[in-house]
């Protein structure tokens, strides 16, 4: 079995290439092919983070596996990533382990990709003021992934700290050469934005129908478990909702499961999954006017077939320390 540690999987996973092969995931799994259950987790006792086990495959003849993560709740303060942990793959002809990946820099470079794949695919073609909410890894990750799939001129950051969001900005700005420009409040973030990421922990709603504006496209990436919300319910009902997955979106999604109970959303309602965007078995954005919402829960066949890319890589170029688990 291959170790391959975070700066190695960096190495090897740029986002443009993860696109592809996440993308291919997802439109497989919309098709049935592919295995999804759903997470699992569990608080820990002393209640300062999860360990959560996500496990899933890809379709028939291709690998299978699990990401083990523990996400601690006070990640700065600690000095650590949010998101530690591993993406163990098995390949299918024998199913023997391939491969153990460092799930931070997987999780961070495969959310992004798939928001990437969304934004792609729903956001208008003209779309070029993007609003990034939080100042964490996925807001880093967010970044440089809209850049990758629409001409963005400008970009404005919020997040709850100020100093941390002027610190980020001016590395944002030094990374990609351009002005990013830290935003006073959520609202005078978001106003006038053509695509918004929601990438915070924030436990209560931050994003709320009235800053929506007609055109927008709003990719939600934080709050994936079903006690925590970072857009108010009322904004369903104003959007047209995409998501990853159905499943993962009835059982997971607080603020979804929010506005069925408050009757906000039809109880039933089908909520296209963007693998069947992909597919063409749905039409996307459908107006200039619309508002797109790609809710985004995350999936274990999306970290998969990243680490199966990274793996793969890793082989060609010889990066990665073998370990003999059979010895
Ligand atoms: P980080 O810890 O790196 O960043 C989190 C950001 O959210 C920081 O800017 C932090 O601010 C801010 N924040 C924390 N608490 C609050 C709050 N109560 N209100 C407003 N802002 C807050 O985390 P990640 O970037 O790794 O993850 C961000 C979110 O995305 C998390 O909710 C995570 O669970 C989710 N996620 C979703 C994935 C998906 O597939 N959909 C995959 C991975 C993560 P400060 O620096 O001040 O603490």
């Amino acid at each position: 079995m291959l170790i391959i540690n975070h700066s190695q999987v960096r190495e090897l996973l740029p986002v443009r290439d993860c696109m592809e092969v996440v993308g291919k995931a997802l439109s497989d799994l919309a098709r049935g092919e592919g295995v999804q259950p759903l997470r699992s987790g569990f608080l820990r006792p002393d209640r300062q983070g999860v360990l959560a086990w996500m496990p899933g495959s890809l379709a028939a003849g291709r690998p299978f596996g699990i990401k083990v993560l523990s996400v601690v709740d006070n990640p700065g303060e600690l000095g650590v990533e949010s998101h530690q942990g591993g993406v163990m793959i098995f390949g299918a002809t024998n199913g023997s382990p391939l491969a153990l990946c460092e799930a931070g820099a997987i999780t961070a470079v495969r959310t992004a990709a798939v928001s990437a794949l969304a934004t792609d695919r729903l956001a208008r073609a003209d779309s070029e003021i993007l609003a990034i909410l939080g100042a964490g890894t996925q807001a880093s990750s967010h970044i440089e992934a809209m850049l990758a799939v629409r001409k963005i001129s400008h970009i404005r950051v919020w997040s709850r700290d100020p100093d941390k969001v002027r610190v980020f900005a001016k590395e944002q700005a030094a990374r990609h050469g351009m002005t990013v420009e830290p935003a006073p409040d959520v609202a005078s973030a978001v106003a006038g934005a053509d695509v918004v990421c929601t990438t915070t922990s924030a436990r209560e709603p931050i994003l709320f129908g009235e800053m929506l504006e007609p055109g927008m496209h709003i990719n939600a990436v934080g709050a994936s478990i079903p006690s925590w919300r970072e857009i108010d319910p009322g904004v369903l009902p104003m959007v047209s909702l995409f998501t990853d997955r159905r499943e993962s979106l009835r059982n997971e999604a607080g603020e979804y499961i929010q506005a069925v109970e408050d009757g906000l959303v039809e109880h039933g309602l089908v909520v296209p999954e963007i693998g069947e965007v992909f597919n063409g078995d749905h039409p996307g954005r459908t107006s200039e006017t619309e508002i797109t919402l790609f809710r985004s829960l995350g999936l274990a066949v999306e970290d998969i077939a990243s680490a199966r890319l990274v793996y793969q890589r890793a082989l060609d170029r010889g990066v990665g320390t073998e370990a003999d688990l059979t010895g």
